[in-house]
């Protein structure tokens, strides 16, 4: 071994985690809420339709508590019927309540806001972009709601890439307004490619920012981590859209692993050993004591 890299050894090995790792308000005040809401009334069903969060262990969690995940809707409701803070369109609020279910409403200001303004722009004549993920259920709702307040069904598009709007690009130069809403977790660097792009074609172009504050400050965050870590690991689904995020901004600053859950290090031991300074942060849908199993599994390794 050189001088330098006995040095280099020496060094105390560091694990930090981000500060706003794990549950957002929105997440949090929704898993809370369901739990109270089946513990105030322990005789009725208590359904949501889809999974709450996506995080597998909070969805079981759930249904050892007696509260059922919905994948589609019954024929016949039965008690109370809980919308995750994805939200849900018109459509399917209204189909809800026809069923016979009593609606409870969880959806997260932040996401009823996108698509307000989604809703906003349709009714004043603007072709609507909608940049997010497809079939993510927000973005679902987002696009359903405004397209049903347009005269054409047209004028309202998601676009997951920069490639999906360059397929259009036609109807995009025919469009006397174009105006753009996000899935409140996409990035900043996504929502500035495509403000490059889209205004170098269109006479009129409105941006409505709406990726919300906690997705920003948990991004914000995790890059200034990033930098100071040689490898990153970021915790929660693959299915969870802002995680998947947080992996990709962190890719592109230094050695990023995803994991979904703690036993999954195993297959990275190498670089856990190897790295001096690991940084954690973790998605809105991942619970607090799956964080804390990683940390812990991260310090045994080392
Ligand atoms: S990520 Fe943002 S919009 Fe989504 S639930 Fe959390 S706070 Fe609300």
């Amino acid at each position: 071994m050189t001088l330098k890299e006995s040095w280099f050894n020496t060094i105390k090995k560091t694990i930090k985690l981000a500060k706003n790792a794990g549950f957002c308000y929105g997440v949090k005040r929704a898993v809370d809420t369901t739990k109270k809401i089946k513990q105030d009334n322990p005789l009725k069903t208590i359904s949501v339709l889809g999974e709450l969060i996506h995080n597998s262990h909070v969805t079981n969690e759930l249904e050892n508590l007696g509260i059922n995940t919905l994948s589609t809707l019954p024929e016949k409701g039965n008690g109370i019927c809980i919308i995750r803070s994805h939200g849900e369109s018109d459509d399917t609020f209204n189909e809800i309540q026809s069923k016979g279910f009593e609606i409870v409403d969880l959806t997260c200001l932040d996401v009823k806001k996108v698509q307000q303004k989604a809703v906003e722009l349709v009714c004043n004549g603007y072709f609507v972009i909608i940049l997010g993920k497809y079939d993510h259920p927000e973005v679902s709702a987002i696009y359903t709601n405004a397209k049903n307040q347009s005269n054409d069904a047209n004028n309202v598009f998601v676009a997951q890439n920069l490639e999906a709007l360059k397929g259009i690009e036609p109807r995009i130069k025919k469009a006397a307004k174009v105006g753009i809403v996000l899935q409140t977790t996409q990035t900043k660097e996504f929502l500035i490619e495509v403000v490059n792009y889209l205004s170098q074609l269109c006479k009129i172009l409105k941006v409505q920012n709406t990726i919300c504050p906690s997705t920003t400050l948990r991004q914000e965050e995790a890059k200034k981590l990033g930098k100071e870590s040689d490898l990153m690991v970021v915790v929660g689904s693959k299915k969870s859209a802002n995680t998947t995020h947080l992996a990709q901004i962190l890719e592109s600053i230094t050695d990023t692993i995803h994991i979904e859950h703690q036993d999954e290090l195993k297959n990275f031991e190498d670089k856990i050993k190897k790295a001096q300074h690991i940084g954690v942060t973790a998605g809105a849908s991942t619970p607090d004591s799956i964080i804390n199993k990683v940390i812990n599994k991260l310090e045994n390794i080392n």
